[in-house]
C-alpha cells in the first residue's frame, strides 16, 4: 500500500518542479510554429497594390464554398477584386486557396485569434483582409 503511495507522491513532485504547459491568455501569446493555418492576409506589392487579379482559383478550389470574388477592371485594364469575401464562419483552414493562388495574393498567417460577437463581424471582406494580420 506504501508502494502506490509514494509513486503518487513521486510523479507530484515530479511535476510540481517542471515547467507548465498552460499559458496566461490572453496576457500571454502562444507563438504557433511557421507551417500553421490561421486567419487570412490579402497581400500587396512593393507599391500598396493588391496582388489579387480576381481569377477566381481560390474561390473554385475552396472546398467550403466561402470565398466570393466580385471582379472589376482597372483604367488600364488590370484585373482587381471589386469584392472579395471570407466567411469565416465555414472556412475549415485548409489552405487550398493559398495553394491555389498563381500570385501570392492571399496567405495565411499564425494568427489565430478570429473569435468575435457576431456572424457578421467574421464576414472578412477585402479591407479586413488586408489589416486583419497587422491588428
Ligand atoms: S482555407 Fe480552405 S476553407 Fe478556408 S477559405 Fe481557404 S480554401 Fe476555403
Ligand atoms: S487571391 Fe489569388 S486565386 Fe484568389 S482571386 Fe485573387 S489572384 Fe486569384
Amino acid at each position: 500500500m506504501i508502494k502506490p503511495l509514494l509513486k503518487g507522491l513521486g510523479l507530484t513532485l515530479r511535476t510540481f518542479f517542471t515547467r507548465p504547459v498552460t499559458l496566461q491568455y490572453p496576457e500571454e501569446k502562444m507563438v504557433m510554429y511557421p507551417r500553421f493555418r490561421g486567419l487570412h492576409e490579402l497581400t500587396r506589392d512593393g507599391e500598396g497594390k493588391i496582388n489579387c487579379v480576381a481569377c477566381e482559383l481560390c474561390a473554385a478550389v475552396c472546398p467550403a464554398n466561402c470565398i466570393r470574388v466580385e471582379p472589376a477592371e482597372g483604367p488600364t485594364h488590370q484585373r482587381f477584386p471589386k469584392v472579395y469575401e471570407i466567411d469565416l464562419l465555414r472556412c475549415i483552414f485548409c489552405g487550398f486557396c493559398q495553394e491555389a493562388c498563381p500570385y501570392g495574393a492571399i496567405i495565411l498567417r499564425e494568427n489565430y485569434e478570429t473569435a468575435n460577437y457576431t456572424r457578421k463581424d467574421l464576414l472578412y471582406d477585402r479591407d479586413k483582409l488586408f489589416h486583419a494580420y497587422q491588428k
